[in-house]
């Protein structure tokens, strides 16, 4: 049997290995463009040329397959073209102790199928915890930033619940405070909690969307003072939009005083805990009661990377539900299982330990001050740049701004801002983002990459100015609304800035 890995099949294991890195490799050092531009219709079209009931083509054309199908149409988010969303080029040993996991497939949930890797990853929560400034937190690995965002909640709805007799009743009057700024996860975890319609309650922010601890305690009073129950205040540290953070010091005041669950979510944050130079920007997230790490954002790891890391090892417990067949109430192995929400887990900690020990942990920081410092100079760039305004101000590494020269009108300047993104990714040059800031649209860099310059992002600039200006000039869009006329807009730009 060659088809399965083991002991008969390990050299046709390492040679398809080997070959598939040697074509990703070429693809890595050949490619010079961040997407290759093609269609959606073309893209579909490829998909549906495919069948999936067809006869088997054998391992080596299934892989020539997919590196034309998937690796020649990839994003690629570690080409400094790449500045859209929160994802970063990743470690190359970390992406070595991918191929490791994907080989010897271990699942973190119960000890006997994972042994020394449940201590692994007990001990690099147990790091993580520390750095945060829990001395003895615990935590587990998930797959994301929702999910554990989504299971801070859950600890924190079964803290508020504790000891009452009317679950029922009790969780209606749960209220979650946040701002208009953190993530959606937030408000879905309230719904997949069963929570009331009305449960998360904004907090006023400050200019740049952060919560205003003045605010926030006057928010927890007038929740009591309705007769509803603060189940959880959640703080962002690194906002996904403005890349922003509350004020957690002032923010854990309040939480203290109101004797409510502070959560942090640090899913894109969390790269200032190794900052050599930025830490202080964290200070206060050791008063939280549970924090969000994403180490597949600011850690330049693999998706997928994230923690939930809790101060109290004991308010975990929630979670821990027993089966015979798994993990016995009795058993006296250490069971991960026990402290999460998934079973079968994947053990993507063995990507970030390996990171640790081959780079360190003040390399990884220097990496992420790299791209807060190169946000720092393209904040500059578009300050200094009549076409463009700059919209807001980061702590972190996001630049938010709008196309509008001198003399187009602001619905006008609405308008071309969204298209700019799909001419910039039709057109294959570059990928950005767009989002909407205090209801006026605009677009969005996102800077994770620390092999990108100040070059590289004035180009990306250039290509937005060239693209706005080309969509304003080539067609009044102040008089078109229809469809259509878009995307033919966007289709004819779009092969423009392709060449
Ligand atoms: C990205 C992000 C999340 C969600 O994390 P995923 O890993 O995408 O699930 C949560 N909170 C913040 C602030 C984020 O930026």
């Amino acid at each position: 049997m060659h088809e399965l890995l083991s002991s008969r099949s390990s050299e046709h294991y390492a040679d398809v290995l080997h070959r598939t890195v040697d074509v990703l490799a070429a693809r890595f050092r050949d490619t010079d463009r961040v997407f290759s531009g093609a269609s959606r219709e073309q893209l579909q079209a490829l998909v549906d040329d495919v069948d999936l009931d067809g006869r088997p083509l054998g391992t080596d054309d299934a892989l020539r397959e997919v590196d034309e199908l998937f690796v020649e149409h990839a994003v690629w988010f570690h080409h400094p073209d790449y500045a859209a969303h929160l994802n970063c080029p990743v470690a190359v040993p970390a992406v070595a102790a991918e191929a490791v996991l994907a080989a010897v497939n271990p699942s973190v949930d119960t000890y006997d199928q994972s042994t020394v890797g449940t201590l692994m990853e007990r001990a690099l929560v147990a790091w993580t915890a520390r750095r945060i400034g829990f001395p003895h937190g615990d935590g587990i690995f998930t797959s994301g930033g929702t999910q554990s965002n989504l299971q801070a909640l859950l600890l924190a709805r079964e803290a508020a619940l504790a000891g009452t007799t009317d679950r029922d009743g009790a969780m209606r009057r749960l209220v979650v405070l946040t701002t208009a700024s953190s993530h959606f996860s937030v408000q879905k975890s309230a719904l997949l909690l069963g929570l009331a319609a009305d449960a998360v309650v904004p907090v006023p922010t400050d200019a740049l969307g952060r919560m205003r601890a003045d605010a926030l305690a006057g928010a927890l009073g007038a929740v009591a003072a309705v007769g509803r129950v603060p189940m959880v205040v959640v703080a962002t540290a690194g906002t996904t939009d403005r890349g922003c953070l509350d004020p957690l010091a002032a923010i854990a005041d309040a939480c203290d005083a109101a004797g409510v669950w502070l959560h942090v979510d640090a899913a894109y944050g969390c790269g200032l805990l190794v900052s050599p130079t930025r830490r202080h920007l964290l200070d206060g997230i050791e008063r939280a009661r549970s924090v969000t790490v994403d180490f597949h954002k600011s850690f330049f790891q693999p998706v997928s990377s994230s923690a939930l890391v809790v101060r109290e090892p004991q308010d975990l417990q929630p979670v821990a539900w027993h089966a015979d067949y798994l993990n016995p109430e009795d058993s006296d192995e250490p069971n991960q299982v026990d402290k999460s929400l998934q079973t079968t887990r994947r053990f993507d900690a063995l990507k970030l330990w390996t990171t640790l020990r081959a780079l360190g942990a003040d390399r990884v920081g220097e990496l992420f001050d790299d791209v807060l410092d190169l946000a720092a100079r393209a904040e500059e760039l578009v300050r200094d740049d009549d076409d463009l305004v700059l919209v807001g101000g980061t702590q972190l590494s996001t630049v938010l701004f709008r196309y509008q020269p001198v003399g187009l009108s602001d619905e006008h300047a609405d308008r071309v801002v969204p298209l700019v993104r799909r001419v910039l990714l039709e057109s294959g040059r570059a990928v950005v983002a767009k989002t909407v800031v205090d209801g006026r649209p605009c677009l969005k860099l996102t800077l994770l990459n620390p092999g990108s310059t100040v070059d590289d992002v004035a180009r990306v600039l250039g290509l937005v100015r060239d693209a706005a200006a080309a969509l304003v000039e080539g067609d009044d869009l102040a008089d078109r609304g229809a469809e259509a006329d878009e995307v033919a807009a966007v289709a004819a730009v779009a092969g423009a800035v392709a060449r």
